[in-house]
């Protein structure tokens, strides 16, 4: 029989929307057992802490339930750091329709494996979360696990609310990358010489192109974009090194993720690019 009434409901239904398709009991039955193991306690509980008391004899590991997987995209990816203590760390941002949530990840198997993983739609799961400058960091450990998804698992980045800017000066005095769109006015293009490892610019040193971490390389040339952006908000300088998009952007409107550096716009990614005149 369901005491229904005897028990708040939706507290152990958000316990059994996470551990449903773990168990093989149905939710008529999980509440059956709640109810049992409540008659036999000593103590007074919440009918979420029965839940969880619950569910842990059912074999269901409980840091899904206090910290439930997280799905997002990772809207900017760090450089890989290292610690003396914890060994390699980078810090990322992962972002979903109601979130932007910074997070580290530790060890060299996650590090490395978010190195492609720019606004990729990915699943954290046993992750822990720690205070953090006056918020929270979402830490990935040892223990976390950490899944791509398909990508139709999420909206496209450049819808995701929390990852969006309404206008380039509200940026300005924020930390991060943000996606916004702006006017370019001008477009600069220069060719200068990088390491083909590293893609850092190079020095010329007696007859030799040196890279300040690869030493003497064969040098491989790139171009760098610049350009005077606009938006209602003003004109910004700003600097693109990523892929070449292929077409000539002046009069045009684009949406881009980038981030301030002093003053200038560092442009890290062009994602749409639109006429701005019928
Ligand atoms: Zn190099």
């Amino acid at each position: 029989m369901i005491l229904r009434g005897w028990c708040h409901l939706k507290e152990i239904e958000e316990v059994w929307e996470i551990i449903r398709d773990k168990v093989d009991i149905s939710l008529e039955d999980f509440i059956d057992e709640i109810n049992k193991v409540k008659s036999r306690l000593k103590v007074k509980l919440s009918d979420r802490a029965v839940a969880i008391i619950v569910a842990r004899k059912l074999g269901i590991d409980v840091t899904d339930i206090f910290t439930p997987p997280v799905i997002g995209r990772v809207l900017e990816l760090g450089m890989v750091k290292r610690s003396e203590t914890r060994g390699p760390y980078r810090l990322f941002t992962l972002v979903n329709e109601k979130i932007r949530q910074l997070c580290v990840a530790f060890g060299r198997e996650h590090v490395e494996w978010l190195e492609n993983k720019e606004d990729k739609a990915i699943k954290i799961s046993k992750y822990v979360m720690a205070p953090f400058g006056g918020g929270k960091i979402l830490r990935v450990t040892e223990k976390s696990i950490m899944e791509e998804l398909p990508d139709d698992a999420l909206p496209p980045i450049v819808s995701l609310q929390p990852a969006l800017s309404p206008t380039i000066a509200g940026i300005k005095d924020k930390r991060g990358s943000w996606i916004v769109s702006g006017v370019i006015l001008m477009e600069d293009i220069s060719e200068f010489f990088s390491c083909p490892q590293c893609r850092r610019s190079l020095e010329f040193i007696d007859n030799d192109w040196v890279c300040p971490v690869h030493g003497v390389v064969e040098p491989e040339t790139r171009r760098v974009f610049r350009y005077q952006i606009a938006d209602e908000t003003g004109i910004y300088s700003a600097v693109y090194y990523g892929e070449p998009v292929g077409e000539e952007l002046t009069n045009k409107a684009i949406k881009f993720k980038a981030s301030f550096k002093g003053d200038e716009l560092i442009i890290f990614k062009i994602y749409e690019i639109t006429p701005i005149e019928a």
